[in-house]
């Protein structure tokens, strides 16, 4: 049941040789997801040990560079090494130019096919279901078009209370209809849901907030989530510097995820100007406890 964020860049703007810019991979349940991918993104999944052919779905939250100037780069590795399966990247509709006249240019002609899904609206929509998983944009405020995406769980199942349905003598053939939430009904005898059963463990969810300038429009869309990304790109004293380039604050992003009552807040983005994230840390526990700077190469995992 794993559910797991690899950081692969948290910088802004530029590659640093401390910082890649912004690209993560989001296992959850073996569904490999790339956030983002910047500028010397492979090389970054070499070293953290990713696996390259993994990746069935790529999200890309905008078209500033530091976010998929590795992406055309990352598409002819796949091909090089031999890929077959369909590659489906979500991303703002002149993406798909931009790919496939680079592809055209070099006269590249992929071992595997491309499905391209173009984002244009500005609302919250579902872009990615399967049986057990969903992809949702987060709609943010930046200089251009830019979505955030909340990867959820489904709901899980109610789990059988094995003694009870022994004891009440349930029919195997009724344990799939008591795992979707229905009560046991047979010969006008209803033995309640309740008595049968356990409650589902909660599902899980990440939201991934990436570019943005301060922006409650998204808390009810990422309302309790488990875990939650947001930028931070410059400390409070720059807040003016963040107004004027769509960005946040470490605070701003430190009191979205307080009025979202997420459980814990991850930050990264940071403007190349600051040595460390030392400051970013105090600035945001004084306003949100559960909080951590990300550094390239950092794991978490959503349990339970
Ligand atoms: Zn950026
Ligand atoms: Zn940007």
């Amino acid at each position: 049941m794993t559910f797991k964020i690899n950081i692969l860049g948290c910088g802004s703007a530029t590659p640093t040789l401390r910082r890649n810019p912004t690209a993560q991979v989001v296992n959850v349940l073996e569904r490999h997801f790339l956030i983002d991918c910047a500028e010397g993104t492979q090389l970054q999944m070499r070293k953290f040990g990713i696996k390259f052919q993994r990746i069935n779905h790529i999200f890309i939250s905008h078209l500033h560079g530091d976010h998929y100037l590795g992406l055309v780069g990352f598409i002819s590795t796949l091909h090089l090494l031999g890929r077959t399966k369909d590659l489906h990247i979500y991303a703002p509709e002149a993406l798909g130019d931009i790919i496939f006249s680079q592809l055209k240019a070099s006269k590249s002609f992929l071992s595997y096919h491309i499905e391209f899904h173009p984002l244009t609206s500005q609302k919250n929509e579902l872009i990615f279901e399967d049986n057990l998983v969903t992809v949702h944009t987060i709609p943010l405020k930046h200089r251009i078009y830019c979505n955030g995406f909340l990867i959820k769980e489904k709901e899980h199942p109610y789990r059988l209370d094995i003694k009870a349905v022994e004891a009440h003598k349930i029919p195997i053939a009724w344990y799939h209809r008591l795992k979707k939430g229905e009560d046991y009904i047979e010969n006008g005898v209803k033995i309640p849901l309740s008595t049968l059963t356990l409650p589902p463990v909660p599902s899980r969810s990440y939201a991934f907030c990436s570019d943005t300038a301060y922006h409650e429009s998204i808390i009810p869309i990422i309302k309790g989530t488990n875990l939650l990304y947001h930028e931070a790109t410059f400390l409070e004293k720059h807040e003016a510097r963040a107004k004027k380039t769509f960005h946040s604050t470490v605070k701003q992003a430190a009191k979205i995820a307080k009025k979202a009552e997420v459980k814990q807040l991850i930050f990264g983005h940071y403007s190349a100007r600051y040595k460390n994230t030392t400051d970013f840390e105090i600035e945001a526990s004084s306003i949100f406890e559960n909080s951590k700077a990300v550094e390239d190469g950092a794991e978490f995992s959503i349990d339970f």
